[in-house]
C-alpha cells in the first residue's frame, strides 16, 4: 500500500511539473505572437500620441502587460526581468514601442525594480500626481500611449537626483548587439 501511495504522489508530482513546464511555455510563444502580429499600436519609429481605449488594449495586448500598463499594477519587487540587469541597450515601452530609456541611465538601486535617473527626452515619459494608497507619488506615464510605468522619486543619483521607478514588463529591452 505505502509503494503504491509513493507511486502516486510521484505521477502526481511529475504531472504538474509537465503542466507548469508546457504552460509557461505556452505563454512565452503566446506573448511574442502577440507583440508582433496583434498589436498594430506597436512602433519604435511612430511618435504619434495614441489615444487608445482600454478594452482595445485589453484585445492586443498580453494580460500580464495588460494589468500593470492600463489597470495601473505592481509587479512584485525583485521579480521583473530587468531589475538587475546591467547589458547595454534600449528600453521601450511593452505597449506601444515608445523609446523611453537608454541603459546608460539606468543604476543600480535596492529597490527592487529597475531604476533609471533620467528619460531619453522630455517627451519620452510624462507625469501625473498619484494619491493611491494614501501616499502622493508622482506617476509616470508613457508620453505616447498613455501606459502607466511605474513611478519618478526625487531620491535618486546625481546629476538629475531623479528615480524612475518602473515595472519591467512596461518595458521592452533591445540589448546593442541586436541589430
Ligand atoms: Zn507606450
Amino acid at each position: 500500500m505505502k509503494l503504491i501511495a509513493v507511486c502516486s504522489v510521484l505521477i502526481l508530482l511529475l504531472t504538474q511539473c509537465s503542466n507548469s513546464n508546457s504552460q509557461t511555455a505556452q505563454t512565452v510563444t503566446t506573448t511574442k505572437q502577440t507583440m508582433e502580429t496583434k498589436n498594430p499600436y506597436y512602433s519604435h519609429t511612430d511618435t504619434n500620441t495614441l489615444d487608445v481605449s482600454n478594452d482595445e488594449w485589453k484585445k492586443v495586448l498580453p494580460d500580464d502587460v495588460y494589468q500593470i500598463m492600463r489597470l495601473k499594477q505592481t509587479e512584485r519587487a525583485f521579480t521583473g526581468k530587468y531589475w538587475e540587469t546591467e547589458t547595454q541597450g534600449n528600453y521601450y515601452c511593452a505597449s506601444c514601442g515608445n523609446h523611453l530609456f537608454k541603459s546608460t541611465s539606468k543604476f543600480s538601486s535596492s529597490c527592487g525594480w529597475p531604476s533609471f535617473f533620467e528619460q531619453l527626452n522630455s517627451k519620452s515619459v510624462v507625469f501625473e500626481r498619484d494619491t493611491s494608497y494614501g501616499m502622493i507619488r508622482e506617476e509616470a506615464l508613457c508620453g505616447r500611449c498613455g501606459g502607466h510605468l511605474g513611478h519618478r522619486f526625487d531620491d535618486g543619483p546625481p546629476p538629475t537626483n531623479m528615480r524612475y521607478c518602473m515595472n519591467s514588463i512596461a518595458l521592452d529591452f533591445v540589448p546593442d548587439t541586436v541589430k
